[in-house]
């Protein structure tokens, strides 16, 4: 999915950078993104956020939809640099096609992930749902690349069969990097963990954690405890470093989770539209070069060939220059 905020100068300004290194329990609250498009999409964001810049290298976090009957998403051609772009999807299917060739359908329960290394295009489709359809939702979700890996060659992964972990009351999907030695096959360039977790009606278990990462979790559905404290549908807690396990619970119906962790990610970050980077100059240059090349494909970002349809224009960029936050280690 792109940032398709049309006047995106929350995403350069970020947040909040410190680590904290002993544990913490702070709520981050989803702002709804207006998304223009042909066909909108609500979209609940918790990072960046302005209490809150990265949780290991995770940088985004978008969790859309469900769509209604009658609607799909369709995300024209569009850049990315310095990112993976993790695609996760709860409840529907989506079409991706990008510029080096891929041509995947993304389904519940499988990860496609987008690695655009120095840069990469690519488009989002979902068909329309007919009336009785379950509506599409998922969650987009970009790690920020270090600086040895930010400038490499774009490619793409998929992986329909992820190792899980856990008993009837307490299950978890390891999407990126390991839980309890538990590891997933996708590919990271910083140390890092995503994992979706499902808890049945009434269910708890605890999951092991490094203690030596910082780590948050998202809530997906009402009726979740997390460190034996509520955690309302659509924030994210941001609970710090210092945790060797993490007790979780639902206390209604069956509710999921998600929960991100990682080193702390100490490069200062510039996040901008879809871009990743260091600096002001650098951002305008992706700009430019996406403008000059958008249809042709004559840039760093190639041409979604797949594709039938104009690719999606970069917004102007702000009066002013744009400042990159920096890593603090408080
Ligand atoms: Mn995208």
């Amino acid at each position: 999915m792109s940032n398709l905020e049309r006047d995106p100068r929350e995403v350069a300004s970020g947040g909040v950078a410190t680590v904290s290194r002993e544990p913490v329990r702070l709520d981050l609250a989803a702002r709804e993104v207006p998304l223009g498009g042909v066909r909108s999409i609500v979209v609940r964001r918790t990072l960046p956020h302005r209490d809150r810049r990265t949780i290991g290298a995770w940088c985004f976090v978008d969790d859309y939809g469900p769509t209604v009957p009658g609607t799909g998403m369709v995300v024209p051609p569009h850049p990315h640099t310095g990112l993976q772009t993790v695609t996760w999807l709860l409840d529907g299917e989506v079409h991706h096609q990008d510029s080096v060739g891929s041509d995947q359908a993304v389904r519940p329960g499988a990860l496609s992930l987008m690695t655009a290394g120095r840069g990469i295009a690519h488009a989002e489709t979902s068909p329309p749902l007919a009336a009785g359809d379950r509506g599409m939702r998922g969650l987009q979700l970009w790690v920020a690349l270090p600086e040895d890996a930010r400038h490499g060659l774009p490619h793409f992964e998929h992986h329909d069969d992820l190792p899980r972990l856990g008993d009837g009351a307490l299950r978890a999907t390891v999407i990126v990097g390991s839980i309890g030695g538990v590891s997933s096959p996708a590919h990271a360039y910083t140390p890092l963990l995503g994992a979706e977790v499902s808890l049945s009606a009434g269910g708890a278990g605890a999951l092991p954690l490094d203690p030596g990462h910082e780590h948050g979790v998202l809530a997906l559905d009402p009726g979740v405890s997390v460190d034996g404290a509520a955690l309302p549908a659509a924030t994210l807690r941001y609970l710090g470093c210092g945790r060797d396990h993490l007790d979780l619970a639902a206390t209604g119906s069956a509710a999921r989770l998600l929960l991100l962790g990682g080193a702390p990610f100490e490069e200062e970050l510039l996040m901008w539209w879809n871009f990743v980077g260091r600096t002001h100059d650098e951002i305008v240059g992706f700009r430019d070069e996406w403008e000059a090349g958008r249809d042709s494909g004559g840039s760093r970002f190639g041409r979604v060939d797949g594709y039938a349809g104009p690719a999606l224009p970069a917004p102007p960029l702000p009066g002013t220059r744009l400042l990159p936050r920096p890593f603090s280690r408080g």
